[in-house]
């Protein structure tokens, strides 16, 4: 498998390049506007034909390159079914799977960063978004946010995948780069509480800024970052 994985400095976002291997189809997780540019330098040295763009939810922290990249390649540009974001080319429903030569993803409906945020699950590692993150979880203070949406998210789902499977959220703060759903498990002190009320209440005494692009990156994300 052919896998890259991108990091935008100014938002701290992981964009993921996705093909089964060199001149096939390919897919992008959360590309970031700003870096259009370099993944299609990629794909075009690569010889990839790309098929999906896809974000995990609607971001607040940056603008999304999903619609610069269907302008630029056709590809078809998807959300979750839960999302507001209607410029999209196709929303995916929990547990559908999504195909590109030799390669299958599925979608897992994981709310509670935002009500629209999809995991998306392949054989040996998932796509979390700002579900999980390493040794954190996204906030739920907006966006319709819900902690206590996030626990059942978090506890009756993706913590049900296999322990080696790989961990790739959509942002690290501290320099991870991947981990596993056994290490979280394990090691992630946000789930380290005993019951989902504990939870809540961790995750809403966070009292965190809101981001600095926020009401410009919500409004633009809802039209895939193109006017
Ligand atoms: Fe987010």
């Amino acid at each position: 498998m052919l896998f890259r994985q991108f990091f935008e400095r100014e938002s701290s976002t992981y964009t993921y390049l996705v093909a089964s291997r060199q001149g096939g189809e390919a897919l992008l997780i959360d590309p970031v506007k700003e870096e259009v540019a370099r993944y299609l330098q990629l794909i075009h040295e690569l010889k990839l034909k790309l098929v999906f763009a896809i974000d995990t939810h609607v971001h607040a922290d940056h603008v999304t390159g999903l619609g610069d990249l269907r302008n630029e390649t056709q590809c078809v540009t998807m959300i979750g079914s839960g999302s507001k974001a209607e410029c999209v080319s196709r929303k995916v429903d929990d547990g559908e799977a999504l195909r590109i030569d030799g390669l299958e993803l599925r979608a897992m409906y994981t709310p509670g960063h935002t009500d629209d945020s999809c995991s998306f699950v392949m054989s040996d590692r998932v796509f979390t978004g700002d579900t999980l993150l390493i040794r954190g979880t996204g906030r739920t203070d907006f966006q319709n946010g819900d902690a206590r949406a996030q626990y059942k998210s978090l506890f009756s789902r993706l913590l049900k995948l296999p322990d080696e499977t790989l961990v790739y959220p959509a942002h690290d703060y501290k320099g991870w780069t991947v981990s596993t759903i056994g290490e979280e498990r394990a090691h992630n002190p946000r789930l380290k509480v005993s019951n989902e009320d504990e939870y809540v209440a961790m995750m809403n005494s966070l009292n965190l800024p809101n981001p600095k692009l926020m009401d410009i990156a919500v409004a633009a994300n809802l039209a895939c970052g193109v006017r």
